[in-house]
């Protein structure tokens, strides 16, 4: 995992092959995830997304509601998550940054920095990030790898597409045409970066490598896994090798 700059100075930097190693997954495997997420990938028209006339506050409650609605267990960590991390929503309109969590917020919870654009992609952001922090606690410290982490936040994507449908919600088919078209975007723009990384062993890691696969990962999961297999993926307890060998099986 050496890399030599110019000067002749060696560098330390993850490459493609720690990555498939880390993960346990061959490049043929890889290959194989993606043209499985290719075939439900479907163009969606860019219209602008609608507005959310919803308080932060309003928002992060939300994503909640839908983790408790969606699993019968968990709920001490769903509500500690609400109560305890330190969010900060920023203007998407004019700041540039990226919404992340962290591990540590400094109260032994997660620190949530979160984008918020006033528009109906609040929800969708919201609840990865919301889904990230939930993830973080469950996990109680054991090492949880990147696609997995992903996967877990896309789990929580497709919670909230499911519990806006079946409450009847008024932003349900407008959430899910922006679910659709963000899905579209981490195609578009991610699958290719990791397909030619797959060529090349000696990459430097890029951790938008982990979109791709966990949006499809997160996808069959949904759709075949049972509940406690899916918390499960939130608590740490399943490698990456076993979601798709559970996968296989399903
Ligand atoms: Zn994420």
């Amino acid at each position: 995992m050496g890399n030599v700059l110019a000067n002749g100075r060696v560098v330390f930097r993850h490459t493609m092959e720690d990555w498939l190693n880390l993960h346990e997954v061959s490049k043929s495997e890889c290959q194989q995830i993606l043209l499985l997420g290719d075939a439900d990938f479907e163009y969606v028209d860019l219209k602008k997304p609608g507005k959310l006339e919803l308080s932060t506050d309003e928002i992060w409650q939300l994503a909640s509601k839908v983790f408790l609605a969606s699993y019968t267990i968990g709920h001490e960590v769903i509500l500690s998550v609400e109560e305890n991390c330190k969010v900060h929503f920023f203007d998407g309109k004019i700041e540039k940054n990226r919404s992340f969590t962290v591990n540590e917020g400094g109260n032994g919870y997660p620190y949530i920095q979160c984008c918020h654009r006033g528009n109906i992609e609040d929800l969708i952001t919201a609840q990865h990030e919301f889904s990230h922090a939930v993830q973080i606690v469950a996990s109680q410290g054991r090492f949880v790898a990147p696609v997995l982490r992903e996967t877990c936040a896309y789990l929580g994507e497709h919670s909230l597409l499911k519990y806006l449908n079946q409450t009847n919600s008024q932003w349900s088919s407008v959430t899910h045409a922006a679910w659709k078209r963000n899905s579209a975007r981490t195609h578009e723009k991610f699958d290719r970066i990791l397909l030619e990384a797959l060529e090349e062993p000696q990459t430097p890691y890029d951790y938008n490598w982990n979109y791709p696969l966990a949006r499809v990962l997160a996808k069959e999961a949904n759709e075949h896994l049972p509940e406690d297999l899916l918390w499960g993926l939130f608590r740490g307890e399943t490698s990456l090798r076993q979601l798709i060998d559970k996968l296989a099986r399903n």
